[in-house]
């Protein structure tokens, strides 16, 4: 099978034909069809995450259909179509798991960072964390959800029930979640980097009220700021925008140092904290959720082998919302998706948004 494969960090991924892998006791084999892009993929390449597997398949937010099953698998049938999310293992039994913390797992491994991912022909999967997606939602579409939906709205209930929300980093997260807190009758305001009108004017058409330039001050005091960007000074910024009793919720997985700032920006009982991982109640919940809003995805598309490209994209901020990568295998399926949009406009089901672009049209 084709895959894309990080040998060392600091590299490209390379493309590789490797021997189809085999499904264990209770893990299944997955045709990928789609696999999202995310800026963990950028931290694990840049060496930022100490310690993947290599050499290694990436990708965390991966759709496509079940081809084979190992044994013990019961709850999902061949041909199914699933999720497959960052966290892709625990152990169940240590005192997290125990206490419903499994986000938090001891043992826990995650999906193409310790076990190969999905920029590959095929791919295995414990089968406990492999979600039904919402019908209604192409492949595409689908792949976002998984990791930028699921963290994120993770992320958001952290920030308790504040009604003004700031958004830092308006990327392929933000845009989802700015969605689902608008629909929670939330105030929603966006930080993007200064300058980038563009980013500005699409977080105004997903749900924010408000768009600036993350030095910029809000309009009016925040309750809460989910900060989604890498960038440690963010921390500092967004606690000054925060009225008394608020929080700041730092929902990536590698931070640049936070700088130092005055005890007065943290008294009056704000709170700075993190959001690591996900549990599969918030899988349930978050796609369970996504097709009532409708959560509509942005999404820009490339082939597998040129994830490279998609990647450099993300690193320097060159689209709106979400990036994916497709196999051949999707575009087998895309006569049925289109399909299924139709059947599912004609039910008013969720529409979702596709900027589609090719190879050749990139440059
Ligand atoms: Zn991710
Ligand atoms: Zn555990």
């Amino acid at each position: 099978m084709r895959a894309m494969v990080l040998d060392s960090p600091g590299g490209l991924l390379r493309e590789a034909d490797l021997p189809q892998p085999r499904p264990d006791e209770g893990q299944v084999l997955i045709e990928v069809h789609a696999c999202g892009v995310c800026r963990t993929d950028l931290h694990i390449i840049d060496g930022e995450l100490a310690h993947p597997k290599l050499p290694l398949v990436l990708g965390h937010q991966i759709v496509g259909t079940v081809v084979d099953r190992g044994t013990g698998v019961e709850h999902i049938s061949l041909g199914e179509r699933v999720g497959v999310p960052w966290l892709g293992y625990t152990d169940g039994s240590c005192r997290y798991c125990r206490a419903g913390r499994e986000n938090l797992c001891e043992h826990a491994r995650f999906t193409g960072y310790d076990i190969d991912g999905g920029y590959a022909d095929y791919t295995v999967a414990d089968a406990r964390y492999c979600f039904r997606l919402p019908e209604g939602y192409p492949d595409l579409q689908a792949a976002p959800l998984l990791c930028a939906g699921l963290i994120g709205y993770r992320a958001l209930r952290m920030t308790g029930d504040g009604k003004r929300l700031g958004l830092y980093g308006f990327g392929s997260s933000a845009h989802l979640i700015a969605q689902v807190a608008h629909h929670q009758g939330r105030r929603v305001f966006a930080f993007t980097r200064d300058g980038d009108e563009t980013g500005q004017q699409f977080a105004l058409t997903v749900g924010a009220e408000w768009a600036g330039g993350s030095g910029q001050p809000p309009p009016e005091e925040l309750d809460a700021a989910i900060i989604f960007a890498a960038a440690g000074e963010l921390v500092p910024a967004a606690l000054r925008a925060l009225a008394r009793g608020g929080t700041v919720v730092c929902a990536g997985i590698h931070m640049s140092d936070i700088p130092s700032f005055s005890y007065d920006l943290l008294w009056e009982e704000r709170t700075v904290r993190s959001v690591a991982n996900l549990t599969r109640r918030d899988a349930e919940e978050f796609l369970a959720l996504a097709p009532r809003i409708p959560i509509r995805t942005t999404v820009e598309s490339h082939p597998l082998a040129e994830v490279n490209t998609a990647l450099e994209r993300l690193r320097r901020g060159a689209f709106q919302g979400s990036a994916v990568v497709v196999t051949d295998a999707a575009l087998r399926v895309k006569q049925a998706d289109t399909d299924a949009s139709i059947r599912h406009d004609r039910t008013r089901s969720p529409p979702a948004q596709s900027v589609s672009r090719s190879a050749t049209n990139q440059a």
